[in-house]
């Protein structure tokens, strides 16, 4: 049990730059082992303790222990590869209209990234159209460098929707819809106060306005259309149901007037939609066969099915899935935008971002988000974005082309008197079986000096360590000493406190190696040498053995992936 629960928390580690969380590893043990939840209160403090034994080790001993005491565990995760979407019902022979509706607040991030995976997982399955919506009709919080960058967003995860509608092109549409429902007596156009108006539909009353004819109704339409109110002057509402026993549902706001110039369209227009109107106005006008969206919307689409029914028009097949909490990463557009301008952060894409652009510029694989969207399904439970089945996703699938090379953080040098040389052959890519793939980095070694991590030299000092690729050493305390390639003797002689059979292999760089530093998405980096080689790969996502994944930017830094 001792042992899975190590492997447990290796795994959540893993996710969690390095430091597994208790909490977690508390419910995932409870969750695989079920049994175990009567025994709780004794295995709390066990857990305690391992975790705190856990956050001590590399990733590399983590991954090791999970391989070696539970790699079912891993099955776990890719068992659940063989899931599917399923199918939507109603599905023609022209395929599915379908679309994604970010609005134009800045660029998206990884919980935009759910419903681009899954409307396009149908499309892709379906043929028939997909739709990007870019929903800018609340000037207040557009970005004028919003329009392009949700566009290469969608590039980047591969997302290739057939038609692009900017809703800010619509007004015409809009007004004319509007004016048709207060030709039907749907819709009014109010100039009391909006507490008013909100305080009486809370006790299902109407407003004045909503009982004048239309004719009365249509004179302030006309007259909000042509900019003869100021902002809160005037505002135009569409009828649903006063005694709607959800008081969210009834009467609502469908226009209002804005005076903040759009970045598109400057001061063109004053009487601007709300959302749910220029949606079902642009679902019904698009075409939409199927809309998907968060639950969050799921009263929206009580209000939205009122226009539909108004206008006779067909309704889509609505579904709603569950919300994604999505913890350890910043995702408040506001907030961002904010940091931008404060320095905070350097950009759209600062590591500590959940940006699409900044997990990108991590290096994540697009193909990584796909898998994790698909796999989490579209059921309506809320559910916790993990990072580190995320993560998991993600080193699979760039672990064959992530060149190996080693970073040696906080160095300490060491002097190393040696007559003659000493050979490495270290693999580039240990890791595939792929005969492409067997380059190696050479390296010849003489009397210098040999750089460590300080952290291996705290732990090791006085032992016997083995430099990878390189032979067996003895770690002194200003210098290291070589003592051959094979240790023929007892090897407790040279670390007695360790277990038989068991010399301590680390990483090492010896001239062959640049300055080099690791910004991390919690905002700390870490300086140290890397070997030069690794530059050869600038741009693309190196393993640092022992370390974890990193994208090298430039010959000074790189961005940490995950471990
Ligand atoms: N622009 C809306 C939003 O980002 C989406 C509207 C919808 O999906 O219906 O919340």
């Amino acid at each position: 049990m001792k042992d899975k629960i190590r492997a447990v928390a290796s795994f959540n580690a893993l996710g969690h730059e390095g430091k597994a969380e208790l909490n977690s590893v508390i419910s995932k043990t409870i969750s695989l082992f079920p049994e175990e939840r009567k025994n709780l209160k004794t295995l709390m403090p066990l857990i305690k303790e391992i975790v705190d034994e856990v956050n001590s080790l590399s990733a590399e001993e983590m991954k090791a222990i999970i391989e070696r005491d539970f790699p079912e565990l891993l099955a776990t995760t890719s068992k659940e590869e063989e899931k599917r979407l399923p199918d939507l019902p109603d599905v023609g022979k022209e395929g599915v209209v379908m679309r994604m509706a970010p609005s134009a607040s800045g660029p998206l991030h990884i919980g935009h990234a759910r419903m681009a995976i899954l409307n396009d997982e149908y499309f892709r399955r379906y043929g028939g159209k997909l739709v990007l919506r870019i929903e800018d009709t609340n000037p207040a919080n557009n970005e004028p460098e919003a329009y392009q960058m949700i566009q290469d967003d969608l590039h980047w995860l591969d997302v290739n929707y057939t038609d692009l509608v900017i809703q800010s092109k619509r007004f015409e549409l809009y007004y004319s819809e509007m004016k048709s429902l207060v030709e039907m007596g749907k819709a009014y156009v109010a100039t009391s106060p909006t507490e008013e108006f909100k305080s009486r539909k809370q006790q299902g009353m109407p407003i004045k306005e909503r009982d004048e004819t239309p004719e009365e109704n249509l004179e302030r339409w006309d007259k909000m259309v042509s900019g003869e109110y100021a902002k809160g002057e005037a505002y135009a509402v569409v009828k649903t149901d006063l005694t709607h026993p959800n008081p969210a549902i009834r009467d609502f706001i469908a226009f209002r007037i804005v005076d903040t110039p759009h970045p598109l369209e400057g001061d063109r227009y004053r009487a601007y939609p709300m959302m749910n109107f220029s949606v079902a106005v642009d679902d019904h006008y698009n075409g939409l066969t199927h809309v998907i969206r968060g639950k969050d919307h799921t009263a929206n689409t009580e209000k939205q099915k009122y226009i539909f029914g108004y206008r006779n028009w067909k309704l889509p097949f609505y579904l709603h899935y569950g919300k994604v909490s999505i913890e350890h990463t910043i995702l408040k557009t506001s907030l961002i935008k904010k940091g931008i301008r404060s320095g905070e952060f350097t950009g759209w894409d600062d590591p500590k971002l959940g940006t699409l652009v900044a997990l990108k510029k991590r290096g994540f694989s697009p193909l990584a988000i796909r898998k994790y969207y698909v796999e989490s399904g579209i059921g309506s439970v809320d559910t916790t974005f993990s990072w580190e089945i995320f993560y998991s996703f993600n080193r699979k699938i760039i672990d064959n082309t992530s060149p190996r090379h080693f970073f040696v953080n906080q160095p300490v040098s060491l002097k190393f008197e040696f007559e003659g040389k000493l050979n490495a052959s270290i693999p580039l890519y240990p890791q595939t079986g792929n005969s492409a793939t067997h380059e190696k980095r050479e390296y010849s070694v003489g009397k210098g000096s040999i750089s460590i991590t300080s952290q291996d030299y705290q732990k090791f000092k006085g032992e016997l360590v083995r430099l990878k690729d390189l032979g067996y050493f003895k770690i002194g305390d200003e210098n290291i000493e070589y003592i051959g390639q094979e240790i023929l003797e007892d090897v407790q002689k040279w670390n007695p406190g360790r277990p038989l059979g068991k010399v301590p292999i680390i990483h090492w760089l010896s001239g062959n190696d640049v300055p080099f530093k690791v910004i991390k998405p919690d905002g700390t980096s870490e300086e140290g040498l890397l070997e030069k080689d690794a530059l050869r790969f600038t741009g693309k996502v190196n393993q640092f053995e022992r370390y974890g994944y990193v994208n090298v930017l430039n010959e000074k830094e790189g961005y940490f992936t995950h471990p």
